[in-house]
């Protein structure tokens, strides 16, 4: 990373714009961590008033404090939509569960996030499956990825709709070989960041902003 910066810097170019210059700009999410119902509820106000429109929240520890966390979210932010990072939480029959229970309460996700265990390849399948045709769901694998074999196999067996790729894990090299390798697979993919630098997290930034190709 600190090399890729060196020559941006060397050569005066931003370093958006040596990753391909799509944009100079990016939305994101802000992040809710597992937490009481009245917690996430001040947090989501704030986050609504700075202006985030998505929220992605940390569930899967207690499917009913979970939809008390959810409802209380979508209370301080009416139209916010969301992420659900289940962090490997539930079983895939606790997953589509939840799914079931917050289509009834009308707090549907936009993406749900590694609902199931990282090695349990069929169940995220599964759940999968219900929330595309039934809710309409993207789930999103992140401690499945591991290395390019997991994403490949997560590619060609239809898996997943979404993955999300870390720089940490992956380096500036490995995400764009990702990116190249899921190009025409339909795959879709968001990046963020597990306790990085602000130095890291900006190159992140730089990159997801110039390559344009992160959800
Ligand atoms: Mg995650």
């Amino acid at each position: 990373m600190a090399l890729v910066d060196a020559v941006a810097n060397s050569i005066d170019v931003p370093l958006w714009r040596l990753f391909g210059g799509v944009s100079d700009s990016l939305s994101t999410a802000a992040t809710i961590p597992t937490t009481s119902s009245a917690k996430a509820f001040d947090l989501a106000a704030k986050y609504y008033k700075l202006g985030f429109k998505t929220l992605e929240i940390k569930l899967g520890r207690n499917l009913n404090a979970d939809i008390e966390v959810l409802q209380a979210v979508r209370a301080a932010h009416p139209h916010c939509l969301f992420i659900l990072d289940a962090n490997e939480g539930y079983t895939s029959k606790e997953a589509i569960e939840v799914l079931h229970k917050l289509n009834e309460k009308g707090v549907i996700p936009t993406v749900f996030e590694q609902p199931v265990h990282r090695d349990d390849w069929r169940g995220l399948g599964d759940v999968s499956n219900v929330a595309r045709h039934k809710y309409g769901v993207s789930v999103a694998a992140d401690e499945s990825c591991r290395d390019l074999t997991d994403i490949k196999k997560l590619m060609e067996e239809n898996i997943v709709d979404v993955i999300n790729i870390k720089l940490s894990k992956f380096g500036v090299l490995g995400i764009l070989e990702i990116v190249e390798m899921v190009k025409k697979s339909g795959l879709e993919l968001m990046i963020d960041s597990v306790a990085e630098t602000r130095l890291a997290t900006g190159v992140a930034g730089h990159l997801a902003a110039g390559l344009g190709c992160f959800r």
